[in-house]
Order: structure tokens, then C-alpha cells, then sequence
């Protein structure tokens, strides 16, 4: 099935996607999906199969859904980066906000001290 916009009946094209946390019953299917799956690559592979239950099922701070949105339907760019909280399902009436708190977004790296030889290299510092 093709992504179609968040809001039920909405046929326009999608120009916008970001992402969501799932709610427990989703996570429950994506579990219950996922331990099917391997579970049947084991047993295809002549192995134990009760050794798929030995992987962890995924929890919601390591798994999002994509929410799509038409022009009409977006949330901005800016709330787009963020990851939003599993009641975000529909932004509804608060477009192009979202009727959520999102997640703050990941703090990059902090790039490594450097160098700068005479001749003009940068390097990284020992
Ligand atoms: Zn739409
Ligand atoms: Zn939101």
C-alpha cells in the first residue's frame, strides 16, 4: 500500500514526510511482525527457530513511523526535523503546527580539536 496523506481522503500528492513515535499497539504489531519473520528465516535456515525470541523486541525511543502530508496537510519544515510523540498522529486544526511537543533534535559532535602546521595544513591534534 502507497503512503497517502495523513488526513483520511485526502488524494492530493505528498510533498512532505517526518516521523512519529509509534503508540504501543503499533510496536506490538511491529514486534509480533518482526519475530514472525525471523523466526521463518530460521527455520528456512535449518536453525532453532526459539532462538528468535532471544533478540530483543524494539521499544519506542528506537522506533518511528513515517507520517505523510500533502502541501495542504504539512507541518513546517522546521517541526518536520523533530521527532514527533506517538499522539501526533494527525497535526489536525494547529497546521502547519503540530498538536504536540516534539523531541528536541540530537545534538551533532562536536568536532575534534586541530592543528594548523606552518605550512598551512590542519590536522587533527595529538
Ligand atoms: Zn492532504
Ligand atoms: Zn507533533
Amino acid at each position: 500500500m502507497s503512503p497517502t496523506c495523513w488526513r483520511p481522503g485526502c488524494p492530493a500528492p505528498l510533498v512532505a514526510q517526518w516521523q512519529r513515535r509509534p503508540t504501543q499497539a503499533e510496536l506490538d504489531d511491529q514486534a509480533a511482525a518482526a519475530l514472525a519473520a525471523r523466526t521463518a528465516a530460521l527455520a528456512a535456515a535449518g536453525l532453532d527457530p526459539a532462538a528468535a525470541a532471544a533478540i530483543p523486541a524494539p521499544t519506542p525511543s528506537t522506533s518511528t513511523r513515517a507520517v505523510h502530508a500533502c502541501a495542504d496537510h504539512a507541518i513546517t519544515m522546521d517541526l518536520a526535523q523533530h521527532v514527533h510523540q506517538d499522539t501526533c498522529t494527525a497535526p489536525g486544526s494547529a497546521l502547519p503546527s503540530c498538536s504536540c511537543t516534539p523531541e528536541p533534535l540530537p545534538v551533532p559532535p562536536s568536532a575534534p580539536p586541530t592543528t594548523t602546521l606552518p605550512t598551512g595544513w590542519v590536522v587533527p591534534a595529538t
